[in-house]
């Protein structure tokens, strides 16, 4: 459905996308994801039609984006990082805008029946007569979702569609995302790993305008650790404890955390792939009578994970320097 092939934006000497490639088939909700000044919305802002490319080519549905952005618009809903409302007008008013905007077809899509049933889809029905200054964030944001349905567009961009809402619009907005996923190709973004993990089919990994990993969320982080990672908490001597579990066979990579009030030490622990390393913790813990306080799960933040990325990416690309030379 969308092809992107060897893309690159540059701004002077600055690359704010650099040479990257990625399909997105139908059906598909991709997560674009990456810190900001990534090169989102700059990706995003060029498969829309709203920004030209230095090099590269976009198609969707096998339409050149660049050469015919008329035909290729037709085919793409876009809620921009700023979401194009007005304020002064109803939500009916403004839809209605929208919809002459996008020269609908009147005979396919009647006016009123298409932007009652796109109201009902976004769960916005009950404001449909409201100013839409008076609207909350959450609400203001569903227009901005309703603007970018009409039209009925097989594919929807949607930039950082939860930035600034509470958590509470934010569960609407990821549920909603998910239905709209059932009958639309979704390309969205963000700089929360939990937000694309909790919506998305695939993720796309983007820094510094490029690529460094794609695949489904459990692909990424198998990529990414490999082996389970726990953080422990005991009643024991920080060093004697760190010599023991760096020597141990089942652990890959071990580092101190902190000095907790309750006198433990907290550490960070990693176990080879297909084992539990708790077992192997265990076993050192009751050997050196080092009482455990706690053990929990590690989640990777996103910060973690680019770090881990970032790391793979230039151990690769010395590995192949070295293969050419
Ligand atoms: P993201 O959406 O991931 O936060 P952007 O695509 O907006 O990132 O930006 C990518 C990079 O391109 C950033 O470093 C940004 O500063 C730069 N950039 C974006 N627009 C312009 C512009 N008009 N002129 C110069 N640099 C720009
Ligand atoms: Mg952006």
């Amino acid at each position: 459905m969308i092809e992107v092939s060897h893309l690159t934006k540059r701004y002077g000497k600055k690359y704010a996308v650099r040479d990257i490639s990625f399909k997105v088939n139908d059906g598909e909700i991709l997560g674009f994801l990456g810190p900001n000044g990534a090169g989102k919305s700059t990706t995003m802002n060029i498969l829309t039609g709203c920004l030209s490319a230095t090099d590269g080519v976009a198609k969707i549905d096998g339409i050149d984006v660049l050469e015919d952005p008329l035909a290729a618009k037709k085919k793409i809903g876009f809620l921009p990082e700023l979401p194009p409302i007005y304020m002064d007008m109803t939500v009916e008013e403004y839809l209605k805008f929208v919809y002459s905007l996008k020269k609908c077809d009147k005979n396919a899509l009647p006016r009123e029946e298409h932007i009652a049933d796109i109201c009902k889809r976004v769960r916005i029905d009950d404001v449909y007569k409201r100013l839409i200054k008076n609207l909350s964030k959450g609400y203001k944001q569903r227009v901005g979702l309703a603007q970018a349905l009409i039209g009925n567009p097989e594919v929807l961009i949607l930039d950082e569609p939860t930035v600034g809402l509470d958590p509470r619009q934010i569960i609407d907005i990821r549920n909603l995302v998910k239905e709209l996923g059932e009958r639309h190709t979704i390309i969205l973004s963000s700089h929360i790993l939990p937000e694309v993990q909790a919506t998305c089919s695939r993720v796309i990994v983007i820094n510094q305008g490029e690529i460094l990993a794609d695949g489904t969320p459990e692909d990424l982080s198998k990529v990414l650790s490999g082996g389970q990672v726990i953080i422990v908490k005991m009643l024991c001597d920080k060093d004697a404890a760190l010599a023991k579990l760096e020597a141990c066979p089942d652990v890959r990579k071990v580092s101190f955390k902190n000095a907790e009030n309750d006198g433990s030490s907290a550490f960070v622990i990693e176990g080879v792939p297909d084992k539990d390393v708790r077992f192997a913790v265990f076993e050192i813990a009751k050997n050196e009578n080092w009482p455990i306080i706690g053990v929990e799960n590690h989640e990777l933040t996103l910060e973690e994970i680019f770090l881990e990325l970032v790391k793979k990416q230039e151990k690769e690309k010395k590995a192949q320097q070295e293969v050419e030379e």
